[in-house]
């Protein structure tokens, strides 16, 4: 089975090319010898058959754009669905700011070296699901990396994302993630920076550079002010966010 599947996963363009010839050359073996009254049945079956390969094949390419999109860890968006849903939400806003924030949990090095990868694991999937739970149905959570997430919030201004921001942060420091882990053991800091921050800095920065880039850089340098502290949501400053 293992091996079969092995075979499918390296030559699916040559097997899909085979499989049509070999509906070709049925045709042509029941055109030539089955009888012409009972070239409709035989059609019929044939037909079948293309339209069940065709519900399996498409499943299968819904299935593989799903995973290509998805962390497997978590079940969150991973980078490419964060470009693909940032690219979206810029091109379609309009009087509504957009909000963008990066997060980053807090010394998740030395969870790992206390209680283990696995453990630093089911971490990351329970945070996950807590930012899921906390945020809005058309919010966008993504695992950008490792132990990094962020946050697309469309329709959102600076001030309601910092709110939002800040109530998730509380809630995950007073969050039980198991019995040794303590409380406040397990935070994150966070750069939040909104979409009319970025279109007074694209407005000044005379380097052409790629919008999104630029919006991303925004919340990153928020999100290094806020380390500092740590367990922290910093508003992108042009000031201090230099
Ligand atoms: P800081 O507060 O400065 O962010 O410190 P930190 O320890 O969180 O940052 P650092 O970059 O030193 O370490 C990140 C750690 O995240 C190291 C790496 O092993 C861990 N990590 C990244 N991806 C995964 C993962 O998928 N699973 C687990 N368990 N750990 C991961
Ligand atoms: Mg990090
Ligand atoms: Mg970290």
């Amino acid at each position: 089975m293992a091996k079969s599947l092995n075979i499918l996963q390296k030559f699916p363009h040559v097997i899909l090319a085979v499989l049509g010839a070999c509906t070709g050359v049925v045709i042509c073996l029941i055109d030539k010898f089955v009888p012409t009254p009972l070239h409709l049945y035989f059609f019929l079956i044939l037909s079948g058959i293309l339209v069940a390969n065709g519900l399996l094949l498409g499943s299968i390419i819904q299935k593989l754009f799903f995973n290509v999109y998805r962390d497997t860890l978590t079940g969150l968006g991973n980078k490419g669905m964060f470009n693909y849903s940032l690219k979206m939400e810029m091109a379609q806003i309009q009087d509504e700011d957009l909000c963008l924030a990066m997060l980053d949990i807090d010394n998740f090095k030395q969870i790992n070296d206390t209680f283990g990868h696995i453990a630093g694991d089911v971490v990351l999937k329970k945070l996950a699901e807590l930012l899921k739970q906390n945020t809005r149905g058309t919010d966008s959570v993504v695992r950008w990396g490792g132990e990094e997430f962020a946050i697309i919030m469309p329709c959102t201004n600076m001030q309601g994302a910092y709110t939002l921001l800040e109530r998730i942060r509380t809630i995950i420091e007073s969050y039980n993630f198991g019995p040794k882990i303590n409380s406040k053991q397990i935070t994150f800091s966070s750069g939040v920076v909104s979409y009319s921050n970025l279109s007074k800095v694209m407005q000044t920065d005379t380097l052409e550079s790629n919008p999104l880039d630029v919006f991303v850089n925004l919340a990153d340098k928020a999100l290094y002010r806020a380390k500092v502290s740590k367990n922290t949501v910093v508003k992108w400053n042009e000031e201090s966010c230099a």
